[in-house]
């Protein structure tokens, strides 16, 4: 019980932390695009020019509509935007409910991880192994959120999360004493969930997926180091696709033409597999193949 309450909190604050490297990545963003004299929208500008105004020299957090510069007990995790009903202390302006629900999340996430890890947590590998996959799932939460509002998953995150990655599958292949099956295991969960998306990012003339879910699926596959949970995870992505987003093609909400942001269901499929995938896979041979 005491170490699910720290994991909730500690879900919290580094939700916390995810929610506001969403502004700071893109104020960065927009400045890089700016500077390679690409359109910047107003709306965008204003907002990155208050970020710039209070917090990104210091550091610190400020109200996107007034610019004022938050304080400590502004910005207690969920706690403060429950306090205020979502409204800035100094503006009354309604605060986005994206950076609580990003909070909530990440609090569910860091606790769901532990109640149905998959492994033991016994040994100092084990405990690092698990370590890993809670940043990285800080990271996947930055990426969740960028890429469903600016079609982008920026390297500043992407980067970092191979190296997570290849530290994870580095260990896992340390325990299996460097057996050859496991290393393969790695190579073809990367063919798998990044080789694919490069052949359909080539295939498609960089159309249908950035070059950013290639690298993307690179590190997710990595951070599996196991080709059938890849395996998983592509199915998982493209079931979680379907299911969004044939209904609203229906309903004729998005058209075929739409660029749909994949990473999100990247990441879901990712997270699902992670966490439950070797409990599906177990059901999957022995239930529906008869497989013991
Ligand atoms: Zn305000």
């Amino acid at each position: 019980m005491y170490y699910i309450l720290s994991l909730g909190v500690f879900g919290l604050l580094f939700g916390s932390f995810a929610g506001a490297s969403v502004w700071r990545l893109r104020a960065r963003q927009l400045a890089l695009d700016a500077e390679n004299g690409e359109k910047v929208s107003r709306k965008d500008k204003r907002q990155v020019d208050k970020l710039k105004r209070g917090s990104l020299a210091r550091d610190r957090s400020v109200c996107l509509h007034c610019g004022h510069q938050l304080a400590w007990y502004d910005l207690v995790p969920l706690v403060s935007w429950l306090w205020l009903r979502g409204k800035c202390r100094y503006c009354r302006h309604a605060i986005g409910k994206s950076e609580p629900m990003i909070e909530a999340t990440m609090a569910v996430f860091f606790v769901v991880s532990y109640v149905f890890w998959p492994y033991q947590l016994v040994t100092p590998v084990e405990i690092a192994q698990f370590v890993i996959w809670l940043l990285a799932g800080v990271g996947l939460a930055i990426l969740f959120v960028y890429d469903l509002r600016w079609f982008l998953l920026p390297n500043a995150i992407v980067f970092p999360l191979i190296g997570l990655g290849g530290l994870y599958s580095l260990t896992v292949l340390a325990e299996q004493q460097f057996a050859w099956s496991q290393l393969m295991s790695s190579v073809y969960a990367s063919a798998i969930l990044s080789g694919l998306y490069y052949l359909i990012y080539v295939a498609s003339r960089y159309r249908w997926v950035g070059f950013g879910d290639v690298k993307l699926g690179l590190a997710l596959a990595l951070l599996l180091a196991d080709w059938r949970l890849a395996l998983l995870t592509l199915f998982l992505a493209n079931l979680i696709g379907t299911l969004i987003y044939l209904p609203m093609m229906a309903k004729g909400s998005v058209k075929r033409q739409t660029h749909i942001p994949f990473g999100p269901f990247l990441i879901s499929g990712f997270i699902l597999s992670g966490i439950f995938g070797t409990s599906i896979i177990d059901w999957y041979l022995t239930i529906a193949l008869g497989i013991v």
